[in-house]
């Protein structure tokens, strides 16, 4: 659905649900992630980014890079737009989309962000993308294999130190 209604005062009302995909395309992800890469904030590196996460209801959360005069205090478009869907109650993802000004190249996601898409699950869907919209797929284990993720904290029976103490304590 595709409701926007706005009063005369300009209040957007309830029944404004722009972010909801029920039938989603690549191709609209990857438009979204454009979208949000024009709010990119970036005075330092100029390199706007964009990203659109699509959760498993259908509900799409947009971020961009936002940079900081500290530098390593900025975010990449990818977490902010993930962290938008998480704080939100969203931590099952079909897909994100990526874009970026780049014309010849589909814009890759850093080593970071990769381990926070990845705390979600190695098999979603990211959509690397160029200027042009067109766009590479690949899922989150291809981006970062043999991976590191929650299950491997998983402490208790199958956790190698915990059954040596068992068996040291026998
Ligand atoms: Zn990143």
């Amino acid at each position: 659905t595709h409701t926007h209604t706005h009063t005369h005062t300009h209040t957007h009302t309830l029944t404004c649900d722009l972010n909801i995909m029920n039938s989603w395309s690549p191709e609209a992800l990857v438009r979204k992630s454009q979208e949000a890469r024009n709010q990119a904030y970036c005075p330092y590196s100029k390199f706007r980014v964009g990203a659109a996460v699509l959760a498993s209801n259908g509900t799409v959360f947009t971020g961009c890079n936002v940079e900081n005069a500290c530098y390593t205090a900025g975010l990449c478009a990818e977490r902010t737009a993930i962290c938008k869907a998480v704080s939100e109650g969203h931590t099952s993802f079909k897909a994100i989309a990526i874009a970026s000004d780049l014309e010849d190249r589909f814009i890759s996601p850093c080593g970071a962000c990769r381990q926070f898409m990845r705390e979600f699950g190695s098999q979603w869907d990211v959509y690397l993308s160029k200027s042009d919209g067109s766009y590479k797929l690949m899922t989150v284990e291809e981006l970062l294999p043999c991976s590191f993720g929650p299950e491997d904290l998983r402490t208790g029976e199958n956790c190698w130190q915990f059954k040596t103490v068992i068996q040291m304590k026998l």
